[in-house]
Parts: C-alpha cells; structure tokens; sequence
C-alpha cells in the first residue's frame, strides 16, 4: 500500500522545475532528471530532501533516489568496489580491528562495560587521524556526567551503508547486532556520535528495517543540549563562528536549536549565516558522495562555491557531522575559502577545557 502511495507521488510530477534551484546540484543536476532515473544524477544525488521543501506536491525524490539505488542498483563503480571491501571489513572505511577502541579505553573510557548509555561513533572516528575528535566527543560526555560505554564490536552505526553503500540488508544486520549489544549491556538508550548518515536512520530505524529501536535514541547535540546547564566554559571562541547544519539533523530530526545554543555558550561572535536550519543546502557529501573521487571532483565545482559564498568572511564553521566537516574542509581548501572547519564536539570541548589545539 505504501509503495503504491510513493509511486503515485512520483508520478505526480508536473515537470515544473521549481525544486531545481533548491538542488544543491543545480545547475549540474535537476531532482526531475533524478525521478526519470537519469544515472548520473541519480549517483550524484545526497538524498537531502532540500528539493521536498520547494515542491509543490512535495514529491519525495529523495526516496525515489533511495529505491532506484537500492532496488534498481544504480550505484556509482567507485562506491560498489568500496562497498564490497566495506562488507567483508565491517566498517565503512574497511578499517578492521579495535584500535579506535583501545584508544578510548587508554583515555578511561568505558568499552564493553555495563553503562547507561551505548555510544556510536561516527565512521570517520575511528580513523587514525580523527583521534581528537573522537576523543572531545567522549571527554564532554563524560563531562556532562553521561555513563555511557563503547562497543569494540561497534565502530560505528552504519548508517553509510544504507544511505552511500545502498544496501539495506546489510544495514539490518548491523543494526540488530548493535540492538543485541544494547540489550546485553542493558542500555538504556543510544547516543549517535556526529555522523549525518546515522542521524538519518537510528531516530526512524522502523522505516528502514521494520523493527522499532528498544531503547531511547539520542543524537550527539541533542545529548548535549538536555545537560547544558553541567557546561562550564573554560574560555571563549574568539573567533568569527558560524555553524552548517547537517541535513540528517535538521531537516530529518528538526534538530536546529541545539547546536545553536551550545554554540552561543561557547562564542561572543556566532553569526547565522543562511540558508539555515531545516532549509540549509546540503554540504554535498551525503549518500556516498564523499566516498567516490569522481563525484566529490564534481561536488567541489558545483557546490562548493554556494557554499563557500555562505561562509564568506568567518573565520570557523562549526558542524555536527564529520563528513560535512570533510567536504567543508575540501571546499575551503581547495577553493581558498578563508575559513577554518572544526565539529562542534571539538569546539565544546576546546571551550570546557580539553588539552587540544584551539579550533
Ligand atoms: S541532492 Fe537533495 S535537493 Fe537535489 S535532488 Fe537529491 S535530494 Fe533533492
Ligand atoms: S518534483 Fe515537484 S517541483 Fe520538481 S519538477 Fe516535479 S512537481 Fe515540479
């Protein structure tokens, strides 16, 4: 029944074009060309939803990606090869071991330990050279008094491989093992660390499995946000800062105050910067974007440029997703945007104290 109701809405495209500015792919790429399955617009697509919001049918193109991907296999070369060492791995970068994890255990964190909380990290965290990152997210949740623990068998959420990787039977595995782990430790809940991929799926997992998460399900600044007031600044951002909002936050979870609040806390100099909030342009690195050269090339000369016209004149964009961080930080090195990117985990963590160098 509800793929007869998604068929209809695609089928009920007038051919308007009025979402094509709202792409950020535009003037590359139309949303229309993508519900036509148009093959290099259909890989290209992030699965934003931003041409949703300016559709007068509200056409969900997004989804239409999703099952051409997904049902219809049309996935960029680079991304099934990538895919493939991913799965036998079973990590999105293909990193094997628990490296990542013995790190937070010599910091005294909590891995494979009974907690109140599980804590995912993001795919990008677990890479050897995200280990400050990885670190300011667990130092100011342990600052703000969350028990929580870490899974070795769990590097990340795996959000990736259903969105970038298409392949949501593998993304179910997954996900029931975490939901298997989380029972065994007798969570009460899971926090997503910054990743936008998992910030999709996790908070709506019974659209993508058929199966409701048994515990609560946090996003990282939302856990922030709900302890705001144990946040104890131990110096300022003197810094022009703006802030990027991931599409899996804002537009997917309405998750649009909290940064901005905690940001606030943390900067004298925060400036809104538009499009914002749940209307913000997507940074272009979702659905595999990020993952595939080719792709991220065309990225860097389409999207790029909006968004570092954005940015314009601030000296640090903040964002609560670590891929938007690595597209972010391409654009601005690459097209001499001026302006330094960092997440918003690190920044917080900076500002409360933590021994790394100022964002
Ligand atoms: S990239 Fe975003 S705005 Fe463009 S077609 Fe895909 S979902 Fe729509
Ligand atoms: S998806 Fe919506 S806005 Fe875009 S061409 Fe079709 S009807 Fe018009």
């Amino acid at each position: 029944m509800l793929d007869l109701l998604y068929k209809l809405a695609y089928n009920s495209c007038v051919g308007c074009d009025w979402c094509a500015e709202a792409c950020p792919w535009s003037p590359r790429y139309k949303p229309r060309e993508r519900l036509q399955g148009m093959v290099e617009a259909v890989e290209a697509c992030t699965m934003c939803g931003r041409c949703v919001l300016k559709c007068p049918l509200k056409v969900p193109t997004h989804k239409r990606v999703y099952e051409y991907r997904t049902k219809k296999g049309i996935v960029h070369e680079e991304l099934t090869k990538i895919r493939e060492r991913s799965e036998e791995i079973g990590q999105s970068f293909g990193i094997g071991g628990s490296e990542w994890a013995e790190f937070a255990k010599s910091k005294g964190f909590k891995v494979d330990e009974r907690a109140r909380w599980l804590f995912l990290p993001s795919a990008f965290d677990v890479l050897p050279n995200a280990r400050l990152d990885l670190l300011a997210e667990l130092w100011v949740l342990d600052k703000l008094g969350y028990d929580f623990t870490l899974s070795s068998k769990h590097p990340e959420g795996y959000g990736n491989f259903i969105f970038d990787m298409a392949d949501p039977d593998y993304f179910k595995k997954k996900a029931l093992e975490v939901i298997k782990t989380a029972e065994e430790l007798d969570v009460e809940g899971i926090i997503i660390g910054e990743c936008g991929a998992d910030y999709k799926v996790w908070p709506r997992l019974h659209m993508f499995i058929g199966i409701k998460a048994p515990f609560k399900v946090l996003t990282f600044p939302e856990a922030v946000y709900r302890r705001r007031k144990e946040i104890v600044v131990e110096r300022m951002i003197e810094k022009r800062v703006g802030y990027h909002d991931p599409c899996g936050l804002a537009r997917y979870n309405f998750v649009t105050q909290e940064p901005r609040e905690i940001i606030k806390m943390i900067t004298p100099f925060y400036e809104e910067r538009g499009p914002s909030e749940r209307i913000q342009m997507c940074c272009g690195g979702g659905a595999g974007v990020s993952f595939v050269n080719e792709l991220k090339r065309k990225a860097v000369e389409t999207i790029g440029p909006k968004k570092i016209e954005q940015f314009k004149g601030l000296d640090l964009v903040l964002t609560s997703c670590s891929k938007c961080k690595s597209m972010l930080l391409t654009y601005t090195l690459l097209l001499r945007g001026g302006f330094n990117v960092h997440r918003l985990s690190y920044a917080l963590a900076w500002s409360m104290g933590l021994d790394v160098p100022a964002p």
